[in-house]
């Protein structure tokens, strides 16, 4: 008997769902039956992709969210090491970083402490630096205004940050974001077409000069022919976009012609020497590179824009010992970086008005700076005691802006987890989430 069950369910199981008595299911039905799984099958893969895509585009959408939870405009402290000469001479260390977030300075009147979003030490590696501030690169590419920007006095590392040293053993910031960004349009040419284009400004004694003019190619204009090759003006398009009318913008198709086109630029800056720094440069440093995103899929462009600006030194004339013509300069550095100081600290109150148009500098960083723009403010600072008062006022002109990161972040917070909170009881309950509810 229990051999015989075992016969039968062993053959019920072998002809599977066609039963064996009475109605043998003839071949077509059969493959109606295959045809209607089949279609199953299409319509669960079809709903992964679909889900998936919605995914990647929730987590993008998140991932900015939690940017800008982190605050606007962030400010990072960047201590550089004592230079041979320094160590020589056996200046005293006063600047240290306490833990990722504060930074002492000892001064006559004892210890003081400032807070920022991230201390890098004199040990920090360009490696270090960049890895906080590559993630912009990809709000760029998704359609975001996104600036990185030095401050600090002469000699105190703006340009190793941003640019690297000489022999680019130690590339800064400009050209890993360069590297970063070309990277990131390799993985997605399947999906999106890109255009790179750039324009590279330089700001000195309240004129701006393409340092475009002048390239092998171009207007053969000398150097020394500053200013005279044309007239740059800052204007803003219809979206709001800042672009500086009369400047040559050329387009790149590798990070390798982005850093040439960078190099020939650096060749027509303004240099002047001062006491501090003989190669220190007298002028801001403007580079600003629109990425112009279209997708395969559906046709619709973004266009973001990534600022990267190499700010003049920060010194009050008097320690320079400047004259005439390089006090003119120290003067309208200084009117810049003080109209900047402005801008950020009306931003950071959340007042109606913010005072842009006060020079050309924040004309010109203007759609970096507030609104929808993603900001980060590298603030450099010496280690040494020689270079204390000005320490002190790059560090106080820096809690400036900090304060706003404060601000920003908490009125972001709260408006955004409320947000997110929401959608997170939405998820549990099993309901969708739509685009519109993030
Ligand atoms: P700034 O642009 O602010 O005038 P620089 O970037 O030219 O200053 O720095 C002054 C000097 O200190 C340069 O020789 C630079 O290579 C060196 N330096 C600055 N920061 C660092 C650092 N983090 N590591 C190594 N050298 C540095
Ligand atoms: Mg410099």
């Amino acid at each position: 008997m229990t051999n015989d069950s075992n016969a039968e369910s062993g053959s019920d199981s072998v002809l599977g769902t066609i039963p064996a008595r009475g109605g043998v299911k003839s071949v077509g039905q059969q493959l109606l039956l295959l045809q209607d799984q089949l279609k199953q099958v299409k319509e669960e893969k079809k709903k992964i992709i679909e889900n998936y895509t919605s995914e990647r585009t929730m987590r993008k959408k998140y991932y900015n969210m939690v940017e800008d939870m982190k605050g606007k405009i962030r400010v990072f402290c960047r201590i550089r090491p004592v230079s041979r000469k320094e160590f020589a001479q056996g200046e005293a260390v006063v600047v240290e970083k306490v833990d990722d977030y504060s930074v002492t300075v000892e001064t006559p009147r004892g210890q003081r402490e400032f807070q920022f979003d991230k201390v890098f030490s004199a040990e920090a590696s360009q490696d270090d630096l960049f890895h906080d501030t590559s993630r912009l690169i990809q709000s760029s590419i998704d359609g975001y205004n996104v600036c990185i920007f030095s401050y600090g006095q002469t000699g105190s590392g703006k340009t190793f940050t941003m640019v690297g040293d000489k022999e680019q053993k130690a590339p800064g910031i400009m050209p890993r974001s360069f590297k970063a960004m070309f990277d990131i349009i390799q993985e997605n040419t399947t999906k999106f077409d890109f255009k790179v284009s750039a324009y590279m400004l330089e700001l000195y004694n309240d004129r701006l000069q393409d340092l475009f003019v002048g390239l092998a190619g171009e207007s053969h204009s000398q150097p020394q022919s500053h200013g005279q090759a044309r007239r740059v003006e800052i204007k803003r398009n219809r979206n709001g976009l800042v672009f500086a009318q009369g400047a040559e913008t050329k387009e790149a198709s590798s990070a390798q012609e982005l850093y040439a086109l960078f190099q020939k630029a650096c060749t027509n800056r303004h240099i002047s020497c001062t006491k501090m720094n003989v190669e220190s440069s007298r002028s801001h440093l403007i580079v600003g590179i629109m990425v112009e995103t279209r997708s395969l899929t559906n046709g619709s462009v973004s266009t973001g824009k990534l600022s990267l600006v190499d700010l003049a030194g920060s010194e009050r004339a008097a320690k320079t010992g400047a004259k005439d013509d390089q006090l003119k300069e120290a003067n309208s550095i200084n009117k810049s970086l003080s109209a900047l100081g402005d801008v950020i600290s009306a931003l950071s109150a959340e007042l109606p008005h913010v005072p842009y148009r006060n020079s050309k500098l924040t004309q010109v960083m203007q759609d970096s700076l507030g609104g929808n723009a993603k900001t980060i403010m590298i603030v450099n600072v010496s280690p040494c005691h020689g270079n204390l008062d000005e320490t002190l006022t790059s560090l106080n002109y820096a809690t400036r802006v900090k304060a706003i990161t404060n601000n920003v972040q908490r009125n972001v917070d709260s408006k955004e987890i409320a947000k997110l909170k929401e959608v997170i009881v939405k998820l549990r309950s099993g309901q969708t989430v739509e685009e519109d509810d993030v």
